[in-house]
């Protein structure tokens, strides 16, 4: 316990993580807030970094929001943020800008899960945020750079303290209440007014209390670094790609992104693949090179839980974790959701919301 109060005790310094503190002193600035990383850096899966190889900054992957999030998208600074989009089917090699054609495009990205696999309660969400599907709403909106700017740097103001290289081994009890933090650095008394919010991903909330994990989706993501800014179609910033290789293509000056959800079966070589998806852009571009740009591919295999029946009939149904002074928060625990950024903050704002609807009615 601080001496001014209880102290916060958040474990995971990914988005759901720094929107606990931010959401904790929306409540009251006074609030003790501690923040706990197994790693070296926070912003879990949503961060930049400083790049050897391309000698810039880059994101670990380009993010997407749309208007529909509006707990994220109140975060963009909409003139930093792209969003003109056109959809390409590379069999036809035809340009679309409407959206509701390419539907099962959309939320196959959104949950990184095939389209006929995803809950049938997680489309009736979406369906139900983003309808009526008003122009605001159905912006996309994409990092141009510099995620960790944007987002984990500015929720970080609300942190007291961050201690890094802090990964939690273990949580033991007393009288029916978490007591003590075990990490692999230090032991952390948990004091009697004190709360503990676990906002790790699933697959460290597995290992932590010996559960069998959910099944995940990879993505992967592609950064080609061209001499000047390459020019899509239509002045096109960002393209969704249908019957390709790739799934989505974005422009950020002389920076060309590439995502592909779903990538569980991608081949061995990664580095082939993104020479094919370069002759896939070109083509979209109306070009015929044997050029392919400097470039960076990287495979993040497990990116996010598989958002089927099944995964989403295992995910929580409340913030309240096994004891009554341990809560949980992170984008696979709300149900129901699609895994992202929105859902990762959402969950931030239950669990404040439950904590403090407990401490009122002691
Ligand atoms: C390649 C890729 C592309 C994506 N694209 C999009 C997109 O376009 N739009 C979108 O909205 N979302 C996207 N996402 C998903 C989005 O990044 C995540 O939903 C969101 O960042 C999850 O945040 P989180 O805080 O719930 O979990 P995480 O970011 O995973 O944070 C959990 C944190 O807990 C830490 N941790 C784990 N175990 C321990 C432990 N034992 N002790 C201490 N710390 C621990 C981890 O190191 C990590 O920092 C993408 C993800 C990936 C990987």
């Amino acid at each position: 316990m601080n001496s001014m109060g209880p102290t916060y005790h958040i474990i995971g310094a990914g988005i759901a993580g720094l929107a606990c503190a931010y959401e904790l002193k929306q409540k009251d600035k006074n609030i003790h807030t501690v923040l706990y990383e197994a790693g070296e850096r926070i912003g879990g899966r949503a961060y930049s970094y400083e790049d050897k190889d391309l000698n810039r900054r880059l994101d670990n992957a380009t993010h997407v929001i749309i208007g529909a999030n509006k707990n994220m998208a109140r975060f963009i600074n909409h003139n930093e943020w792209e969003n003109l989009t056109y959809f390409w089917d590379v069999e036809q090699d035809a340009l679309s800008s409407q959206h509701q054609r390419f539907l099962a495009h959309i939320f196959k990205s959104m949950c990184n899960t095939p389209p006929s696999q995803i809950a049938r309660d997680i489309i009736r969400k979406i369906l139900w945020l983003t309808f009526p599907w008003t122009r605001k709403k159905r912006q996309i909106y994409y990092s141009k750079q510099d995620l960790s700017q944007k987002f984990a740097n500015f929720f970080l103001g609300s942190v007291d303290e961050l201690k890094l290289s802090h990964k939690l081994l273990k949580i033991d009890s007393l009288f029916g209440r978490a007591a003590q933090l075990n990490f692999n650095s230090e032991v952390v008394e948990i004091g009697p007014d004190d709360v503990v919010i676990l906002a790790l991903d699933n697959r460290n909330y597995a290992k932590l209390f010996n559960e069998q994990e959910l099944a995940h989706h990879s993505i992967i993501n592609i950064v080609y670094q061209t001499s000047q800014k390459i020019n899509l179609p239509k002045a096109a910033s960002f393209v969704g790609v249908i019957n390709g290789l790739s799934d989505w293509i974005f422009i950020n000056d002389d920076i060309l992104t590439v995502t592909i959800s779903v990538a569980d079966d991608a081949p061995a070589d990664l580095q082939e693949l993104a020479r094919l998806v370069w002759k896939e852009i070109d083509k979209l571009r109306g070009v015929n090179s044997a050029f392919v740009p400097a470039f960076k591919v990287s495979c993040h295999k497990h990116a996010t839980i598989s958002q089927d029946e099944s995964s989403n009939a295992h995910r929580p149904i409340s913030a309240q974790g096994r004891f009554p002074n341990l809560f949980v928060a992170g984008d696979w625990t709300m149900q129901n959701y699609p895994c992202c950024m929105e859902s990762a903050y959402l969950s931030a704002k239950r669990a404040v919301k439950t904590i403090f609807k407990i401490k009122n009615k002691i």
